[in-house]
């Protein structure tokens, strides 16, 4: 392991400037439960790690009107155990419960899992189908951009140097709506997601037509990926089980799988169908009784 500088910066200023004075050679840490195994097998390396846990800023549950602010590094164990976020988030509720087992889950954060970009990250598609926002600061100031345009590639974010995701800010649902988070592995746990799907539904007043679907896969693509056709298919037809099969069928048809030692690129496709019909069926049922 190569030898590397460690500090708990205690302001967000003070982060972004260390982190900036090493151009490209520090990196953040929140919960380090991707970072410290990078840095261990040599594909990450890094002269300074900042560790974020200590600010404020990147700790909170914040509720409003109509959101959440979520801190980048508040631990899964956090998420799960909170009622309101079950109630109006779900999907990211079923992904924190799976990510690692619990030793894991009290250190690692949602914004950890979408900083390192793995495009079989759990925590992902959730934030995905919830339209979710994150909230950069930088050393040229702060913007927000969707989550759905934060991932460029397998690791790859569009954080520039010194730039820190400080909160993901996600929209509050209507009623009757609900979303759902299934993975598939060959284990029974702690194991990478060989395709993970994500879906969120609005029922109409009447409770069985679908108003608003979205739909996200990962591990299918360079990067986790919203499912548009899937889900526009969905708008304003009633939430029977044909229409949820045609759906999968689209849903399968954006998937770009590759073939490795996890499953065939065909396997992984029909995974994405199976996956498809499972969270939507959850979503619609979840939607239901809300
Ligand atoms: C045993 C084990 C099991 C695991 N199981 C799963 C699993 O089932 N599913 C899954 O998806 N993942 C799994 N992981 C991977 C990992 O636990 C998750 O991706 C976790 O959510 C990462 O969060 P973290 O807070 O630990 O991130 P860290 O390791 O602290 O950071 C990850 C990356 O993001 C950067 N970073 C972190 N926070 C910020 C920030 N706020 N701003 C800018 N950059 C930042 C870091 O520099 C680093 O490059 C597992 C890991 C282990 C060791």
């Amino acid at each position: 392991v190569q030898d590397f500088e460690f500090t708990s910066a205690l302001t967000l200023d003070e982060a972004v400037s260390m982190l900036a004075a090493k151009q490209g050679h520090g990196r953040a840490l929140a919960g380090g439960t991707d970072l410290l195994v990078q840095l261990r097998e040599g594909t990450r390396s890094a002269e300074l790690i900042v560790d974020l846990k200590r600010i404020p800023e990147f700790m909170p549950l914040e509720w409003s009107a109509s959101r959440l602010r979520l801190g980048a590094a508040v631990p899964c164990s956090r998420i799960y155990r909170d009622q309101k976020i079950a109630r109006h988030f779900p999907a990211l509720v079923d992904a924190a419960k799976i990510i690692g087992g619990w030793q894991i889950q009290t250190r690692a954060s949602i914004g950890g899992n979408l900083c390192n970009a793995s495009p079989a990250a759990d925590g992902i598609p959730p934030l995905l189908v919830h339209s979710a926002v994150c909230h950069l600061v930088g050393p040229s100031g702060t913007r927000r951009i969707s989550v759905s345009e934060f991932c460029v590639g397998p690791g790859k974010n569009q954080l520039g140097a010194g730039e820190l995701l400080v909160a993901i800010e996600l929209p509050i649902s209507p009623a009757r709506a609900a979303s759902a988070y299934e993975r598939f592995i060959p284990r029974n746990e702690m194991d990478i997601a060989v395709v993970g799907v994500g879906a969120y539904v609005e029922l109409a007043p009447d409770g069985a037509t679908i108003e608003q679907a979205r739909l996200a896969l990962g591990a299918v693509a360079p990067t986790p990926i919203l499912a548009e056709e899937a889900a526009a298919y969905l708008r304003g037809k009633p939430a029977t089980e044909e229409n949820i099969t045609h759906a999968a069928t689209l849903a399968k048809a954006v998937a770009r799988p590759i073939t490795d030692r996890r499953g065939t690129a065909d396997y992984r496709r029909h995974l994405v169908g199976v996956l498809t019909k499972r969270t939507l069926r959850q979503a619609i049922d979840r939607a239901k009784a809300s």
